[in-house]
């Protein structure tokens, strides 16, 4: 199976989609008030803000509409951004963290609004558990939820036992306890990245596939150039994320693409799907390369797992992700693997997504490196762009690039090892703790 031809992988996802509308190749000279490129949530939804905004748009996608990590990922719609940030309160101080944190809730109610609004059908359901691997994580749980109160978060949560996590959550004996968030769930991305891209044409999104941008020519008019055509456009959004390549060297040493696999099982009949995920909440756990899983409307599990850093994928999916999966679930041993395949996770050094415009260039804007957890930081983000573009400023993207965006050193030949090194560091303290 080659996950990197110009369709969209061989998933689960791509196998049930509604429907993956098809748009032309970009074979034209054209002008907009702004330029997108990246067919995600990202450059998807950016379109939407600005369209929404009143600005003109042109959005280009090399391959298709959801082609990267949008419409393959874990469809996990989960509350916060990045990871721990109350460590950047030196950055941004205590009012930024506070926006963060609130950001972080917010983020997955903008997602809810845009598919309520627009009624578009991608099986969103609510419930998620965190769940932990040790004692010490599920102490931390604790603080997690006092956090939560301060912020006033609205919708139910609480802390469950390794018991109650069995009876409740997971029928497996293997974790310390979790924490339940009903505001938090799980839908079909592909579906959702799709119905969002014909929100935005109908919004007047001139949008164009299989047009990948060869070339950018900065200057106060910004000139993007594909095989057969060409945009003039006021502005530039880069929404290309780990698949960035060399398209702008600035960006791409500040994110590291990371490959992270799913494999989705035969459809189970209620009563099997029910005994593993009585409630069918959506679940993660606390690894370094985490486990996360869920059921999906046809009642498959669709288990995913691990962060390759190696630039390598695994040749059998199924056969490396199966022993993953039995060691929670060994009641699945006779069950058969219908879909397997991989993408590209874009990490950042310090696990918090990137949003802001280029020095040199501050008609070009991006947001990338959301480190596995984009679903509904994607949407913030492209808020805040649409925000900046049109009125010229965004005090929201103005804390998020109060973080710095760190380079990995080394260029792309050393960026890989030392994230290796570096994950091999956590592992070893998981080991430990
Ligand atoms: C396997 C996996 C599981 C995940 N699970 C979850 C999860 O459960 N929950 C969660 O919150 N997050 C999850 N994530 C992360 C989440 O999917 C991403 O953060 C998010 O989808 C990023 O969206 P994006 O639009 O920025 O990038 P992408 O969706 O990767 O889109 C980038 C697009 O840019 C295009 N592009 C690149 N270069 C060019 C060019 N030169 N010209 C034109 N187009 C170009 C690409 O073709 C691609 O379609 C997961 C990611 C993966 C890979």
């Amino acid at each position: 199976m080659n996950q990197y031809t110009q369709e969209h992988a061989r998933s689960y996802y791509a196998a049930s989609a509604r429907a993956t509308t098809p748009y032309p190749v970009l074979d034209a000279d054209l002008t907009a008030d702004v330029c997108v490129i990246g067919g995600g949530f990202t450059g998807v939804n950016t379109a939407i803000e600005l369209a929404q905004r009143g600005l003109s748009v042109v959005l280009i996608e090399a391959r298709r509409i959801g082609w990267g990590a949008s419409g393959r990922n874990g469809g996990q719609l989960i509350r916060g951004i990045g990871h721990e940030v109350e460590g950047f309160a030196k950055y941004v101080g205590q009012e930024g963290v506070r926006y963060l944190q609130r950001a972080g809730i917010d983020s997955v109610e903008l997602v809810r609004q845009r598919i309520g609004d627009n009624g578009i059908e991608c099986d969103l359901r609510w419930g998620f558990c965190d769940l932990a691997n040790t004692p010490a994580q599920f102490a931390a749980f604790k603080d997690e939820l006092v956090d939560l109160a301060e912020l006033g978060y609205a919708h139910e949560t609480r802390l469950i036992g390794p018991e109650q996590v069995r009876q409740q959550v997971v029928n497996s004996d293997i974790y310390a306890g979790g924490l339940v968030d009903m505001g938090s769930g799980h839908l079909h991305p592909l579906d959702l990245v799709q119905g969002e891209a014909r929100l935005a044409a109908s919004l007047g999104v001139r949008i164009f596939e299989q047009s990948e941008v060869l070339e950018i020519i900065h200057g106060p008019t910004v000139q993007v150039r594909c095989a057969k055509g060409s945009v003039r456009a006021g502005s530039l959004v880069l929404g290309c994320n780990a698949h960035l390549d060399d398209l702008e060297q600035q960006l791409s040493g500040k994110v590291l693409p990371a490959g992270s696999y799913i494999i989705a099982t035969e459809p189970l009949s209620e009563e099997r799907a029910a005994q593993l995920i009585p409630h069918n909440l959506a679940v993660c756990d606390q690894k370094v390369g985490l486990d996360y899983y869920r059921i999906s409307a046809d009642r498959r599990l669709l288990f995913g797992g691990a962060c390759h850093y190696s630039g390598r994928d695994p040749a059998d999916i199924a056969a490396y992700m199966r022993p993953k999966m039995l060691k929670v679930f060994p009641q699945l041993a006779d069950v058969r693997i219908d879909y397997q395949w991989g993408g590209k996770i874009g990490i950042t050094a310090n696990r918090f997504p990137q949003v802001g415009r280029l020095k040199q260039h501050p008609n070009v804007f991006y947001a990338q490196g959301y480190s596995g957890h984009g679903l509904n930081v994607t949407h913030w983000c492209a808020k805040l762009l649409g925000e900046a573009i049109h009125a010229g400023h965004s005090q929201g993207m103005d804390v998020f690039s109060g973080v710095p965006h760190m380079t990995f050193p080394g260029g792309p030949a050393l960026r890989s090892p030392l994230l290796a090194l570096g994950m091999f560091w956590y592992r070893l303290r998981e080991m430990l703790g």
